[in-house]
């Protein structure tokens, strides 16, 4: 019998995240054979390119958040804004529909992008099996088959970390992918971890009317955020209703009729708390529990990250992992992208490389927190001279006609040069107004340069222009 033909490409992309999406399409626009594995399916059972930050992340939470922002501000805004109306009530199927046809449409989007730089997509779960080659194990269980690259780029992304005193069980104790998809108001709800999921989270359902506990177990409440703002961001969520339990280590959680126990420890001993739901936002692990074949040889490191240089690449030569599989940069769809735009052109002999230094944050909630370079804690214990220039949002015209006026841009800049060192900002559309700071730090920018630009008025931005001037009158 002829032997089988094993299928041949340029570049194999294992995962179609923002991440793996990015590389597919950039290899392909470079001239290169690409292929793409993915095994993400939908609630139909088909293919859904774009990973968790399409599926069952950032995008379904945004959309989310709208619909709660909407709703919210309908509740206790309409009066003071003169419309009548006689009720507000919540539909939780149509919301959620919405979100889903979001979500449909951007993957959607993605898969006529591979269709039309004739990207072979392959539903698929795929493991590395050497520097060449890589196992595929199609969705229907048929056996498994082979295909071959001369480059190959892991992009597998990472999932939410299962806590054993925990255990999820998806209808009472849940995971975030979960709590995206929930199809009524949990009248009282905790959540593990008051990081950027636990906070992206309790802002959607806080606001949709459930009474929502967050249980942190650090004291030090959005540790890698400027600690300015993040004061800011608790005054702020603990007004709006939510209730921020820190030094909270929550040792042990359980059904119990129909509810969910829950206990915790913190400083005064050990509580317990009874609640509908219980969301375990308590971290991300990369995926690389089954990606490679041991015989591959593809080093990781002891939490299981894949080992790479500053340049993407692992120990096996022509194979590279970007996105959440590395700890080169943060867990954040962005930082993905670029890497497979990098790493897509290093392939093709270009050198592009992500400036990790300048790499925004954003943490969706209302109002978001955005920022970009050091904070101030980082750069006062190392030493470094500063400045420091503040001006709150509600000096802007804009915030007040928009009705929200919490927060502040905060400018740090380097006290004899005025180079900029960090933007952080707390408000509506952070994420929208710390682009502008990238770009001016991108460009080695002072606060001068700030201070000279004209910026639209009245507009939030004018916020940033504000604390340049605020440093400029030091
Ligand atoms: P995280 O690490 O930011 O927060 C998890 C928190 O859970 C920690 O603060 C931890 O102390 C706490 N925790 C763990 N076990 C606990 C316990 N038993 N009791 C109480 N608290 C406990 O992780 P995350 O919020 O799940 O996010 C995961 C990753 O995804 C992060 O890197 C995040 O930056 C990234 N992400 C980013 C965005 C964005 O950029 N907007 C959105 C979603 C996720």
């Amino acid at each position: 019998m002829p032997k089988k033909q094993i299928q041949s490409f340029d570049v194999i992309v294992v995962g179609a995240g923002p991440a793996g999406y990015s590389a597919a399409i950039r290899c392909a626009q470079l001239g290169l054979k690409t292929a793409c594995i993915d095994d993400w399916c939908n609630k139909k059972g088909l293919v859904s390119l774009g990973g968790t930050y399409l599926n069952a992340g950032c995008v379904a939470s945004i959309a989310l958040l709208e619909s709660a922002k909407i709703y919210d501000s309908l509740i206790n805004k309409r009066t003071e804004h003169g419309i009548r109306m006689e009720t507000v009530s919540l539909d939780i199927a149509l919301m959620m529909q919405r979100k889903d046809n979001i979500v449909n449409t951007l993957s959607r989007e993605v898969a006529d992008s591979f269709a039309a730089h004739k990207i072979v997509t392959i539903q698929a779960e795929a493991r590395l099996l050497n520097e060449r080659q890589v196992e595929i194990t199609q969705t229907d269980k048929s056996p498994p088959s082979i295909i071959e690259a001369k480059h190959i780029i892991l992009a597998a992304g990472s999932s939410p970390i299962a806590l054993t005193c925990a255990p999820i069980d998806n209808e009472f104790i849940i995971d975030s992918t979960m709590a995206l998809n929930l199809n009524a108001v949990p009248k009282r709800l905790a959540i593990i971890g008051a990081g950027v999921i636990g906070l992206e989270l309790a802002s959607i359902w806080n606001r949709l009317g459930s009474e929502t506990i967050l249980l942190e177990a650090q004291e030090n409440f959005l540790a890698m955020t400027d600690q300015q703002i993040a004061r800011e961001a608790y005054r702020i969520y603990i007004e709006q209703g939510l209730e921020l339990r820190l030094g909270a280590r929550v040792i042990s959680a359980k059904k119990s009729n129909k509810k969910v126990a829950i206990e915790y420890q913190d400083s005064d001993g050990t509580h317990a708390l009874r609640v509908d739901k219980l969301i375990v936002a308590s971290g991300r692990k990369p995926n690389t529990d089954n990606l490679a074949a041991a015989e591959a040889d593809l080093l990781l490191d002891e939490n299981g990250y894949v080992h790479v240089d500053e340049n993407c690449r692992t120990n096996l030569p022509g194979v590279y992992a970007i996105g959440d599989l590395t700890v080169l940069g943060p867990m954040i769809a962005h930082k993905g992208i670029e890497e497979g735009l990098f790493v897509a052109e290093q392939i093709a002999g270009i050198h592009n490389p992500v400036n990790y230094d300048l790499l925004p944050s954003v943490i969706f909630t209302e109002p978001e927190i955005a920022w970009v370079g050091q904070t101030e804690q980082v750069l006062r214990a190392t030493g470094v001279s500063i400045k420091v220039g503040t001006f709150p949002l509600n000096a802007t015209a804009r915030a007040h006609a928009i009705d929200k006026t919490e927060g502040m841009v905060k400018i740090i800049t380097q006290a004899e040069t005025d180079t900029l060192l960090g933007v952080h900002i707390i408000g509506t559309q952070a994420s929208e107004m710390i682009a502008e700071a990238v770009l001016a730090m991108e460009f080695s920018a002072s606060s001068e340069d700030l201070v000279k630009t004209v910026h639209a008025h009245p507009t939030l931005a004018k916020a940033l222009h504000g604390a340049a001037l605020a440093l400029k009158e030091q």
